[in-house]
């Protein structure tokens, strides 16, 4: 197991499931049902925190699996299991649209504001899907909202697959007026390049820079030479995985412009958000400063 995994808690499943053939295809048909029938796909809610005011500026939706008898299941587990059977994209789109539909309820409360930004992972199956642009404008006119609180993350493996088509749907997704985030930067094999050949929004820093921003000046140098990157093509940037005040701090001293991760709240069911909670955040950044 991998000490990402262990840090999330989703060991116990891995070592149950990981994962002969035969299991493989158990939970590729048991997937099909719960894509089906019943509300076993869960979308859970990560808030980003803006670093200097402390207010929240956007959520992140997070994909779980509430398994009828294996119980929760990460993404890290059965998300290779849809990519491998071509469920993926039916994952992704009920994401989507489970997530917007929080979002509307969110917008209808005055929960949150029409400036947030909802961040939803996209897989690169869907880039050679032909519908997918044009369901996504469904999307958005269904649920009324501003194409621009939309924001599809991308990894650069996505792009390592499919470069070519990977620019033909993102050029449209633009043109709806959806924003773009590279997710996990810093990881994959050429992310300069794809800075240079794709236009995004937003950089996502990798959890694993954010680590030890705090206690290792490599670390550091590499977050300082993606935040100046960012600024000089004018993207905005949230550091992902941060835990503890130390990093927080080092974080807001470089500059970092938005913040996630389990400092500020755990993924959360939408019922489960803690909203005073978050709010207090602008008072214990105003009385850091
Ligand atoms: P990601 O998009 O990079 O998401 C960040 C992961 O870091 C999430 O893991 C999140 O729960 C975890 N995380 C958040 N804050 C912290 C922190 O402070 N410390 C640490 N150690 N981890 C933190 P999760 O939810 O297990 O998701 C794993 C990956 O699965 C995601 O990585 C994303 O690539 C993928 N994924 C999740 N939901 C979906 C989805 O609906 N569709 C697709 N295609 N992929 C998804
Ligand atoms: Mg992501
Ligand atoms: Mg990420
Ligand atoms: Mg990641």
């Amino acid at each position: 197991c991998t000490k990402q995994q262990g840090r999330q808690g989703y060991t116990v499943f891995n070592h149950q499931l990981r994962i002969n053939q035969a299991d493989q295809l158990a939970l590729e048909s048991e997937l099909r049902r719960a894509l089906e029938v019943d509300d076993q796909l869960q979308p859970y809610f990560q808030p980003f925190i803006d670093a200097r005011s402390g207010e929240l500026v956007g959520f992140e939706s997070l994909v779980r699996w509430l398994h009828p008898v294996r119980g929760l299941i990460s993404p890290a587990l059965f998300l290779p299991v849809a990519e491998e059977s071509g469920l993926i994209t039916r994952v992704d789109r009920y994401m989507i649209n489970a997530a917007c539909r929080q979002l509307r309820q969110w917008l209808d409360e005055n929960r949150v504001s029409r400036d947030i930004a909802l961040h939803i992972n996209l897989s690169s199956a869907n880039f050679h899907d032909p519908e997918l642009v044009s369901w996504m404008r469904g999307i958005i006119e269904a649920y009324q909202l501003p194409a621009a609180i939309l924001h599809l993350e991308i990894t650069e493996s996505a792009l390592i697959d499919v470069p070519e088509i990977a620019a033909t749907v993102m050029h449209a997704l633009h043109e709806l007026g959806v924003k773009l985030a590279l997710d996990d930067f810093g990881t994959g094999y050429s992310a300069l390049s794809y800075l240079h050949r794709y236009r995004f929004d937003v950089l996502k820093i990798d959890q694993s820079f954010v680590f030890d921003v705090d206690r290792k000046e490599e670390s550091a140098a590499i977050v300082r030479a993606i935040l100046a990157l960012a600024q000089a093509l004018g993207l905005d940037v949230v550091a992902e995985g941060v835990e503890t005040a130390a990093q927080l701090s080092r974080l807001q001293e470089m500059g970092c412009a938005k913040l996630q991760g389990y400092y500020f709240s755990a993924p959360m069911l939408a019922h489960a958000i803690d909203w005073e909670r978050l709010a207090r955040f602008v008072q214990e950044f105003r009385r850091a400063a």
